[in-house]
């Protein structure tokens, strides 16, 4: 009830209404009335019997308790009695007898007052915090002031608490302020705060204004694009676009200008952030001149103590090599007796010595190869190879030396169609694998090697080699291509190895634009697959046409053709050597890059044929023809053989090869070749 409102009150005058009614006569309606009046007198009473906050009625003029409601006695304690007919100072609770007067006097002369926390006392002594409101009217012609008192200890508690984790908080957020604050002022980092809608700088910190030599002031206030350092404008406001877009932009080398017009490279950072409800953006500018310095020094220094190694590495290996080159010599010659006969015992002995010179010198090998990989030295020298013919001399030498009883086999197909690779280093790469295959496999295991022209790519030829050994989990299956990898917890026994093996494959591999991986489970095998490309005779056209540097209308086609007197005989054995033998000559009298050896044409029947196509001119083409006699002429297999041949060479006219070799002329030249050699062997050869 507000001050106006309490003054206006005035009690119902029961006695004198009624008075009034039965003057007037009009007693029934009189009757009605008090009624009413008594209705309203108990439902008063009964509010005020009921009330959850203390009521205290009070004579105006003597401050003497009248009446006092049930829930002030509980509150307070103290007895009906207790308070009944007592001077409001004169009540325990209202200790403060001077404040209780002084206070009565006040409500006397303003008719109300308000305390919102005042102390009183319980009959027990707890002190408690009570709202008091009081307020004067009239009941009767006689002045009543009634107290409603409200304990709001409770609230009051609730509000310490409150008030005390706001304090602790506002500590906590000073402590953390001043903790920002000084680290802002003292990184070593330049730190920028900007308005995230206006993009004005709000705040600067000192390394920055050093970093880049503007004061303060210049920086406050300023928007991102109209400072001095930010050379270009127009990208200043594109990324102030773009943080409000994205929260975040990050900048990895941006290029600032200091104020006396020094140009520096910085790593910014920016993002977005709330603060009181308020978005800033704040930005971290670190010059990374330092340490874009330091990681050069760094990779300088890696770079040298790397080619400090390779070096030692290669020195070191070829050191290794020489003296177990005579150790194998002469191993192999007490071996097979030229010293003289030898025991079991003895040659039991030896065969182990051999075994580890074996070992060892593969191991030299690899760590010579390895450093040529490293250094880019990986040389292939890629040409017709049969795989037909490799792949059983590789597998024949494991199926000779095989201690742990493996069964080896091979599914080679006569048709594989030869590749463009080179001979040695697929021996290398096949090597390596049934090395490793025999290693992790027990005793009794298997192991097959396999070849086929690859379904998903057709002018590849894929090589497998599948063992039944301890396998590799999957997460392994990457990383075992990499230098210097071994699987760990594989049994010690296989360890012995170098962790190089199939790095230097993947690196053959790839020179030969080939591709290696496996496919394995523990414990349940393991796969490995590589591809070769297939030989192709357009293709080794173009690799002739391209790099030739001579302006040429003219290819010569070599025709090499071997017989023998008894037809059957060229299929003998002795034979076959013989031929492979001619090959292998004919192999390295190409001279790279200008003239192919193209793959064998009616290979094991009554006569075979040998063509080589050069990409030279007459003067040359003369010179190669002799050079071709004289290499086949002295191979003594063929003679051994009792093979005989023909050379000779064919004239093709091409167009004339000075300009960029096209599709169309190339496709041309190639069906030109290929109906030479089919016309040749159809028609027995020259
Ligand atoms: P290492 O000289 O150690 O054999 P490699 O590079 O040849 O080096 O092989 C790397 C690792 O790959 C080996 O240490 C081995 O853990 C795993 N590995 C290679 N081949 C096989 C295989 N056939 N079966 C199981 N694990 C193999």
């Amino acid at each position: 009830m507000t001050k106006e409102q309490a003054g206006k009150t005035k009690a119902l005058p029961i006695k004198e209404l009624e008075q009034l009614y039965k003057q007037d006569g009009n007693l029934k309606y009189s009757e009605t009335k008090k009624h009413q009046l008594e209705t309203s007198e108990r439902r008063y009473r009964r509010l005020f019997e009921a009330a959850q906050d203390g009521i205290l009625i009070l004579d105006a003029e003597t401050a003497e308790v009248t009446d006092v409601n049930p829930f002030l006695i509980d509150m307070l304690g103290y007895s009906k009695e207790e308070f009944v007919g007592k001077k409001l100072w004169d009540i325990g609770a209202f200790k403060n007898i001077k404040v209780a007067k002084s206070a009565f006097a006040k409500l006397q002369s303003e008719h109300y007052i308000r305390y919102d926390d005042m102390p009183l006392e319980t009959k027990n002594g707890r002190l408690i915090s009570v709202e008091f409101v009081s307020n004067v009217y009239d009941v009767d012609h006689t002045s009543v002031i009634q107290c409603n008192i409200r304990d709001i200890t409770e609230r009051k508690i609730a509000e310490q608490a409150r008030q005390m984790i706001e304090d602790k908080l506002r500590t906590v957020i000073e402590i953390s302020e001043l903790h920002y604050r000084r680290l802002f002022e003292t990184t070593q980092d330049g730190r920028l705060v900007l308005d995230a809608e206006t993009a004005e700088v709000t705040d600067v910190n000192p390394f920055l204004t050093d970093m880049l030599g503007y004061s303060k002031k210049e920086f406050i206030g300023k928007k991102l694009w109209e400072l001095g350092f930010f050379k270009n404008a127009a990208l200043a406001k594109a990324a102030f676009k773009e943080l409000q877009e994205k929260k975040f932009i990050r900048y990895e080398d941006l290029p600032l200008e200091t104020s006396d017009g020094r140009q520096i490279l910085v790593e910014f950072i920016s993002n977005v952030y709330d603060v009181d409800k308020e978005t800033v953006i704040q930005c971290n500018i670190r010059d990374i001149a330092v340490r874009k310095h330091a990681a050069e020094a760094l990779s300088q220094n890696q770079q040298q103590q790397i080619q400090i190694r390779d070096q030692f590495l290669s020195r070191m290996s070829h050191e290794l090599r020489s003296p177990l080159t005579p150790i194998h010599q002469f191993v192999t010659i007490l071996l097979d007796g030229l010293a003289g006969n030898i025991t079991s015992e003895q040659r039991e002995y030896l065969t182990i010595i051999l075994n580890n010179v074996n070992l060892l010198r593969n191991m030299v090998r690899d760590l010579l190869e390895v450093t040529r990989a490293v250094a880019g030295k990986l040389e292939v020298d890629l040409r017709c190879v049969y795989l037909t013919e490799l792949m059983p001399q590789v597998i024949k030498s494991y199926q000779l030396v095989n201690a742990k009883g493996l069964i080896i086999s091979a599914d080679i197909p006569e048709n594989l169609p030869p590749v463009y690779a080179d001979y040695n280093r697929i021996c290398q790469i096949i090597d390596n694998l049934m090395e490793n295959a025999i290693k992790f496999t027990p005793e009794k295991g298997t192991i097959n090697i396999k070849a086929e022209v690859s379904d998903d790519s057709p002018e590849f030829v894929r090589i497998m080699a599948t063992d039944s050994g301890c396998g590799i989990s999957p997460e392994e299956h990457g990383k075992i291509f990499n230098y210097l990898y071994q699987v760990e917890n594989s049994n010690e026994q296989n360890h012995r190895g170098l962790g190089i093996g199939l790095y230097i494959c993947g690196e053959l591999v790839t020179s030969h634009g080939g591709k290696i991986w496996v496919e394995s489970q523990l414990g349940k095998g393991s796969t490995f697959f590589f591809t070769v490309p297939i030989f192709s005779i357009e293709g080794q056209m173009a690799s002739i046409l391209n790099t030739t540097h001579l302006v040429t209308d003219f290819l010569a086609i070599f025709t090499v053709e071997l017989s023998h007197i008894d037809k059957h005989l060229l299929k003998s054995k002795n034979a076959q050597t013989a031929l492979w033998e001619a090959w292998d000559t004919l192999q390295s009298t190409t001279l790279s890059g200008v003239a192919a050896l193209m793959p064998r044409v009616l290979p094991g029947r009554l006569k075979e044929i040998f063509f080589l196509v050069a990409c030279t001119d007459q003067n040359n083409a003369q010179f190669l023809l002799a050079q071709i006699r004289t290499r086949l002429g002295s191979c003594v297999g063929l003679q051994d053989a009792g093979i005989s041949m023909i050379i000779s060479f064919t004239p093709l006219n091409i167009p004339l090869m000075n300009q960029k070799l096209s599709n169309k002329i190339l496709s041309n030249i190639t069906r030109d070749v290929e109906n030479f050699m089919k016309t040749t062997s159809n028609n027995g050869g020259c």
